[in-house]
């Protein structure tokens, strides 16, 4: 039987390269017609058959305080009245730039010192490399395997997300000289940082890495992980950019990073991205750090980087809207929800005899088919993927849109009330059968 979904992807594969915007929204890798959505509102998301989900993919981060927030959606409507786009600085970017490097400081630590507003994620990640080669005068760039920072070219080898979806060890496109400056390293493992430190040392720019690994399913830094690479980093004159874009006050108010400095773990990145919850579900993404390494890109260093839609007031209005909502409760109640999701989701799999994991850093959590949390890449690329089509499509059945594909986090949001948590778990034991017979 097909819906008024399975048609709009039939008309969308005519029109749009597979028929989506983002290789992640695609089935690809589970079967079936994509969702089109038509609407969401707090904890679910209305297709366009006019079915309802409860959503765990909060549009892959930003909807930390739910969808369609209502002081959120009224920031946006002010602002729009007043303006889409000025292409001229703004009072409200220079707060909501104020408030990044507030919110990330903890105790003496204040490592945000300026900020730069871009538009997404992807054009972050970007400028920091660019501003740490422009900073050190040198050209390579370690990133470790699993990791997605977005699709620029030099870091789509060995990247986590859809590529590891599709099965990609990188991307087509991309010229051999680019690609050569990126050294892939495993995951969590310092001592083989060092060894790519010990032969190239003196011609590397930096290390890139996510707070908290997400993009295989969460693979948590071991403890000490990333204070570690600051060490390397330091010792070899190259710069840590930490990758907050999903981790970024999604996981505490001031993200991994703070997680990790209020639990004692204090180090000192260089340059920090942030995005989806920043721009609260609009366009809006951030890089930020150290004043003399921020303060070597355009208009007062060489480094050049630029935007026509760079901190577009709809997008600052949602940004300062949702970090201004998001307080202690706020988290408070996104790490209870995730306790209650993570914890159902272990329990029935355990009582289905299913070989699981549920990784957690923060309120981020995954699952993977395997009896021990994968620590790297090598070992969540092991696990028994294949049982995740059945397990996800069951829950799809039940009215739960989990991300379609294992190698992704979940995402629990405040608006998760005990109703939606309770038809999340109301599924669960069903799509745990599943995956035990798939
Ligand atoms: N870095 C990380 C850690 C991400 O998770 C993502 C997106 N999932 C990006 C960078 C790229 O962000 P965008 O999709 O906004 O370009």
């Amino acid at each position: 039987m097909t819906d008024r979904n399975d048609d709009l992807f039939e008309r969308a594969r005519t029109a749009i390269p597979g028929g989506v915007n983002s290789p992640v929204r695609a089935f690809g890798s589970v079967g079936g017609s994509p969702r089109f959505l038509a609407a969401a509102r707090g904890a679910t998301v209305t297709d366009a058959a006019g079915r309802e989900y409860i959503d765990l993919v909060a549009s892959w981060g930003p909807a930390l305080l739910g969808h369609a927030h209502p002081d959120v959606v009224e920031a946006v409507r002010e602002a729009a009245l007043r303006g889409l786009s000025f292409g001229a600085p703004t009072e409200a970017e220079v707060e909501l730039a104020e408030l990044i490097a507030d919110r990330v400081a903890v105790g003496e630590g204040r490592p945000v010192e300026r900020v730069r507003l871009v538009s997404t994620g992807t054009e972050a990640t970007m400028t920091a490399i660019r501003l740490a080669r422009g900073y050190t005068g040198r050209d390579l760039l370690v990133k470790f395997a699993g990791n997605y920072h977005g699709h620029s070219d030099g870091l789509l080898a060995a990247a986590g997300s859809g590529l590891a979806t599709l099965g990609l060890p990188g991307s087509a496109g991309v010229p051999a000289p680019v690609a050569s400056q990126t050294l892939v390293v495993p995951y969590n493992d310092l001592g083989a940082v060092r060894e790519v430190f010990e032969i190239h040392g003196d011609r590397i720019a930096g290390i890139i890495v996510e707070a908290a690994a997400a993009n295989m399913g969460v693979v948590p830094p071991l403890p000490g992980y990333n204070a570690g690479l600051a060490d390397i980093a330091h010792e070899n004159g190259a710069l840590l950019i930490v990758d907050e874009v999903l981790t970024g006050f999604r996981v505490h108010s001031a993200g991994y990073w703070g997680l990790q400095a209020e639990a004692g773990e204090r180090y000192s990145p260089d340059l920090f991205t942030f995005g989806k919850v920043v721009g609260g579900g609009m366009p809006l993404a951030a890089l930020g750090g150290r004043a003399d390494v921020m303060d070597k890109l355009a208009p007062v260093g060489p480094v050049y980087q630029a935007g026509t839609l760079s901190g577009n007031p709809l997008s600052v209005a949602a940004g300062l809207a949702t970090l201004r909502a998001a307080t202690p409760q706020v988290y408070a109640r996104v790490d209870a929800a995730a306790s209650v999701v993570a914890g159902a989701l272990s329990a029935a799999l355990t009582a289905e005899g299913v070989d699981h994991s549920v990784p957690r850093a923060g309120n981020l959590f995954g699952m993977a088919f395997a009896a021990k949390a994968p620590v790297d890449n090598d070992e969540v690329q092991a696990q028994e993927a294949w049982r995740y089509p059945a397990f996800f499509h069951a829950m799809l059945d039940a009215g739960v849109s989990l991300p379609p594909s294992v190698f992704e986090a979940w995402f629990l949001t405040a608006a998760h009330d005990d109703a939606a948590l309770e038809r999340i778990t109301a599924a669960l034991p069903a799509a745990a059968h599943a995956a035990a017979r798939a």
